[in-house]
């Protein structure tokens, strides 16, 4: 069964990365195994643009998450999350699970987080020690600034957190210009690869915290990452099928160059943006400036039930495109672009949308 995933994560694999997935694998503790993890890792600092230590962990994104607030900070330690939606919301439930103090600034979903309140919030709690930021919120397909937000917590002793997980490739991102002390990514997102991979980019002022930390952890522990790292090796067997596709997946990404994927992604969106709204839809963020490049979330109003059409679009004609989350789950369509879509999978999918529309309301 293939299915065309419109979907935010996973997407679609291209069949040269299924190729590699296919073949036979190496032992991790041998050489080529060594020579493979430190060109790949060279390769993940220049989609991060850092020269700084990039790790490899076995796990979806939210374990990188996980791995971030147990190994950069110590129960009761205070911490700001800006939640702007389903993935902010999931960073204050780790924080809150490992005991850290948490203070959030939570903004309505659709929106981006302001820069006052932040130094505000500062203000009143001199001694916050992290700052938990979403890049690209996939529930919400809102870009928060993350320059912008490095410059000012830059200035302060708190680590900068974000989650890049569904923004990396598909937006600009510099890990060392932008100040940015831990981002997080994983496979499934802009890097063309199924689940299972997670990285995670560690600034010299994250690294000087590791040994501070006092939350209890094991597999997760970054130093063991780093020290394993010197001979070549994780620290325990990795998912060495992912790391060979990886390999692949890396040179495609740097061939093609990132500029021209989010061009690329950029002018998909757009187009879609243009299609669904001819079609009924409503966009569900109209400020250009805070658009992301991964899906187009849109709400149907009166004019489409939301589960019927995922469903009829999946089950006739294999196309699985996502609902929305939280308290949109019922309302948005987040018609997702990590798979390699062009314009005419786009007119296809409305094709598929407007059949479903004359079936169920005779229009
Ligand atoms: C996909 C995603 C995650 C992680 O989810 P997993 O299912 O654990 O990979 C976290 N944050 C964002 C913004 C995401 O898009």
């Amino acid at each position: 069964m293939s299915k065309k995933l419109f979907t935010p994560g996973p997407g679609n694999i291209p069949q040269y990365i299924r190729i590699q997935l296919s073949k036979d694998i190496i032992h991790h503790r041998m050489n080529d195994y060594k020579n493979i993890l430190f060109r790949v890792t060279e390769k993940l600092q220049k989609i991060f643009v850092t020269n700084e230590d990039v790790l490899i962990l076995t796990s979806s994104g939210t374990g990188a998450m996980e791995s971030s607030v147990i190994n950069l900070f110590s129960q009761g330690d205070e911490v700001l999350v800006i939640n702007t939606g389903f993935f902010g919301e999931r960073f204050i439930a780790l924080c809150k699970i490992y005991g850290l103090n948490v203070h959030s600034l939570d903004y309505e979903w659709g929106k981006t987080y302001n820069l006052q309140d932040v130094k505000d919030i500062f203000q009143k709690y001199p001694n916050i020690k992290g700052v938990f930021v979403t890049y690209h919120e996939t529930s919400t397909g809102v870009l928060n600034d993350i320059e912008k937000l490095g410059e000012f917590v830059h200035t302060t002793s708190a680590l900068l957190i974000t989650d890049c997980i569904s923004g990396m490739i598909h937006h600009p991102f510099y890990f060392d210009k932008w100040h940015v002390d831990c981002a997080l990514a994983s496979s499934q997102k802009g890097f063309l690869l199924p689940p299972g991979l997670a990285f995670v980019a560690l600034s010299e002022k994250a690294k000087s915290r590791l040994s501070l930390s006092n939350i209890p952890k094991y597999y997760w522990d970054y130093q063991k990452y780093i020290e394993y790292y010197k001979k070549g090796q994780n620290p325990y067997t990795p998912s060495i099928s992912l790391v060979l596709a990886l390999d692949i997946a890396l040179n495609s990404l740097l061939e093609k160059g990132i500029d021209n994927i989010i061009k690329e992604k950029s002018d998909l969106r757009k187009y879609i943006e243009s299609k669904v709204q001819e079609i009924g839809f409503e966009l569900f963020i109209k400020d250009e400036n805070i658009k992301g490049n991964v899906l187009v979330p849109v709400l149907a109003n009166s004019n489409y039930d939301i589960p019927d059409l995922v469903d009829f679009l999946d089950n006739r004609y294999d196309i699985s495109v996502s609902k929305g989350q939280g308290k949109y789950t019922d309302k948005m369509l987040r018609i997702g672009i990590l798979s390699e879509f062009t314009n005419e999978d786009i007119d296809d999918l409305i094709d598929k949308i407007l059949e479903f529309k004359a079936i169920k309301y005779n229009k």
